[in-house]
């Protein structure tokens, strides 16, 4: 397929820890991460830039270890330096698919990445190499999400891409109401008056001030991906 038939050329995917995870209830399952390294790389073939920002959810949260008695910034620290190990972990399954991977951290990490800098992103992604932006923002009291905003808008993505295990945004649980119902389309401030927990609100709220896109989808449906950069709305759309 022609990059011109594509909806989106440079993307920016968010995935959270948790879905390293699969069945398991910590770490990586390496199955997982085998699988979603090669729906990466079916739409890497075509010819489409990819930004990666991993949460660490399914190692360290900030707020959880809080609760059991660490400082709260330590914490925010530990989370952080969990996503950089999902990002290496990421970056090794990917690169057994073929792919040329940098990872670039927010915090500097010498010997295991690089720094994050905004201009050298945007050379890797030019140059098809797939980029990995580990460590959040660097700043405690934020979450990866606000990381994938705040990247994509940085690296002049085209759309967020946010993989969730459920397929969509939702009126309600879907698992607890089944009355509940799936929107394919949502506003930026709908997002956020109807308090729909899919994303922090500061992410949202970056994304509406910059009119950044955020498509959320479910990773465990396989393609789905790849019809979403195709321009198939899977999932639920959010935008002005
Ligand atoms: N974190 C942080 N600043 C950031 C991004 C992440 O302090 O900019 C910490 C925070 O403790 C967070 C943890 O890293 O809970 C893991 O990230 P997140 O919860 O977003 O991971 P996910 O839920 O996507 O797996």
């Amino acid at each position: 397929m022609a990059i011109d038939s594509i909806k989106y050329k440079r993307i920016l995917l968010k995935l959270s820890g948790e879905a390293l995870m699969g069945s398991e209830d910590y770490g990586i399952d390496p199955q997982v991460i085998n699988r979603i390294s090669e729906e990466i790389a079916q739409v890497h073939a075509l010819g489409i830039e990819i930004g990666i920002v991993i949460g660490g959810g399914n190692i360290f949260r900030g707020a959880g270890l809080s609760e059991s008695g660490i400082d709260r910034v330590t914490g925010d620290h530990m989370g952080m330096l969990a996503t950089v190990m999902n990002s290496l972990a990421l970056q090794n399954a990917l690169e057994n698919q073929g792919m040329k991977v940098r990872v670039m951290s927010a915090i500097q990490i010498h010997e295991v990445c690089e720094d994050y800098i905004r201009r050298r992103a945007i050379r890797h992604l030019a140059k098809g190499n797939v980029t990995v932006f580990a460590a959040g923002i660097g700043n405690p009291f934020f979450t990866t999400d606000s990381a994938a905003s705040l990247r994509a808008i940085e690296i002049n993505a085209d759309v967020v891409l946010k993989a969730t295990k459920v397929d969509g945004i939702y009126s309600a649980d879907p698992v607890k109401d089944p009355s509940a119902f799936k929107y394919d389309h949502l506003t930026y401030d709908e997002v956020i008056e109807r308090k729909l927990a899919v994303m922090d609100t500061a992410a949202v709220v970056l994304c509406r001030d910059r009119k950044m896109p955020i498509q959320i989808f479910n990773m465990g449906k396989e393609n789905a991906l790849m019809e979403i950069v195709k321009g198939a709305n899977i999932g639920t759309i959010v935008t002005a």
